[in-house]
């Protein structure tokens, strides 16, 4: 279940895009508020923007403007809103993501393509170990994709190993659908209950929420634990709800396919211009074929890279590189500049370290500190002193190490109404 789009020339799929863009411009146009006040502020004529590189004359649009005017953003009557979600603001309200019926179909697709793109077909039976409900959209873009998909679907949710396991043992399921780190938690529980994890008949997992990957796409060090212990496949994904789409990687694991019929993607520096191949840069969202909330060059602060390369899969479309990092999390530090996705890598290959939260803050003259707070069953000052020895090798920053009781961190990953556990708290944006 390739779409032929994919698999057509470079030059195909970009007039293909050109061609969805310019039905996307006359749409917004005509339906959303915002965006028609964005061109007539800006002098924009939509009938001259003909190419992928006009986009560059039409400003982006951020997480903050679409906090703002939210309600502007929605292009159609309350009577045609079926599901309503919500994705966390940058300004502390959440946001409000509306889908139509078509926007449902539209995720469905989404999600279809997506699992046949990691070899999902459709004998196969999925367990879900996301939260269908909450106002989440990605629980429920899964179930309606594998619907599409034709295969089978046991709904469990997220946590509960026990009953992640009864599941597995009762229905056979042949993928998993989860956060990597949660695999982790599987693996304890089996070992504690004597179930051979490698006669279950789990052949794979459809990640989300963590990396896996290194820029070079190796297994970071979470997959290599994973994979350690259990012997399957670990398909990396990455996907939001502004985006309602899906970038995920094919059975190569070289990058998250890029589905041209659903999204525009551009790669941009500081200034919202493109960034040279093969450089970071962040991933700026233009969706195709969407309803109630279509969004124009809309900026996720992710930083990514993008990899042009054909892929041996058959698919010319770009490939997604790992999140190197949140925009808004990077570090400065002596000349330095990282994310803290290079600091769970360096983490997570302490087995000692049962569980941290990464503190990020300004100190009294105004350059940033790193602080860890680790649960561990040993906390030394040689385990300090080798972590820290790591940082400084691999990332060249000294963080300050401290040790905490595992109900701490759990209670500071887990902040009241949080939907995904918290690693990172950075607290240099509350100050001035
Ligand atoms: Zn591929």
């Amino acid at each position: 279940m390739i779409p032929e789009i994919e698999k057509a020339p470079i030059a195909k799929i970009k007039t293909f895009q050109e061609d969805k863009l310019k039905g996307l411009l006359g749409y917004l146009n005509a339906n959303s508020e915002y965006y028609k006040r964005v061109f007539k502020q800006h002098n924009i004529s939509i009938n001259n923007i003909n190419s992928l590189e006009d986009l560059t004359t039409i400003p982006t649009t951020s997480k903050e403007d679409l906090q703002k005017y939210n309600d502007d953003f929605i292009c159609v009557p309350k009577h045609k809103i079926i599901d309503y979600v919500t994705t966390s603001g940058t300004l502390g309200e959440p946001v409000t993501f509306a889908l139509t019926d078509n926007d449902l179909e539209r995720l469905a697709y989404n999600e279809a393509i997506s699992f046949a793109c990691a070899g999902v077909q459709q004998d196969d039976i999925l367990q879900l170990m996301t939260t269908m409900d909450r106002r989440f959209m990605a629980g429920l873009a899964y179930f309606l994709g594998i619907r599409k998909l034709g295969a089978g679907i046991i709904r469990v949710g997220n946590g509960i190993p026990e009953l992640q396991w009864d599941s597995i043992l009762k229905f056979k399921p042949t993928y998993l659908i989860a956060v990597p780190s949660f695999l982790l938690k599987l693996i304890e529980h089996a070992k504690q209950h004597e179930i051979d994890i490698n006669a279950s008949g789990i052949k794979g997992a459809i990640c989300i929420g963590e990396s896996l990957r290194e820029q070079d796409f190796s297994d970071n060090a979470l997959a290599k634990k994973i994979k350690k212990s259990w012997n399957i496949e670990l398909f990396s994904t990455y996907a939001s709800t502004e985006m309602s789409t899906a970038f995920t990687e094919c059975e190569h694991q070289q990058g998250g396919h890029h589905h041209p019929e659903l999204i525009i993607v551009e790669i941009l520096n500081d200034k919202d211009n493109s960034v040279n191949d093969g450089e970071v840069g962040e991933l700026t969202i233009t969706t195709l074929g969407i309803e109630a909330m279509p969004l124009l060059r809309f900026k996720t602060g992710d930083m990514v890279k993008a990899h042009n390369s054909r892929c041996e899969c058959g698919r010319n479309t770009m490939r997604l590189g790992p999140v190197v990092g949140r925009k808004k999390q990077m570090i400065k530090y002596k000349g330095t500049t990282l994310y803290p996705p290079a600091m769970n890598n360096i983490l997570n290959n302490f087995g000692e370290v049962e569980s941290y939260v990464i503190e990020i803050s300004h100190n009294t003259i105004g350059t940033d500190e790193i602080l860890i707070k680790i649960a561990t069953q040993t906390p030394t000052e040689a385990l300090s002193q080798n972590i820290k020895d790591h940082f400084r090798a691999k990332l060249r920053v000294m963080p300050k190490i401290e040790f905490h009781d595992k109900k701490i961190i759990q209670q500071l990953q887990f902040p009241k109404l949080s939907r995904k556990p918290m690693i990172v708290f950075d607290k240099r944006r509350f100050l001035i």
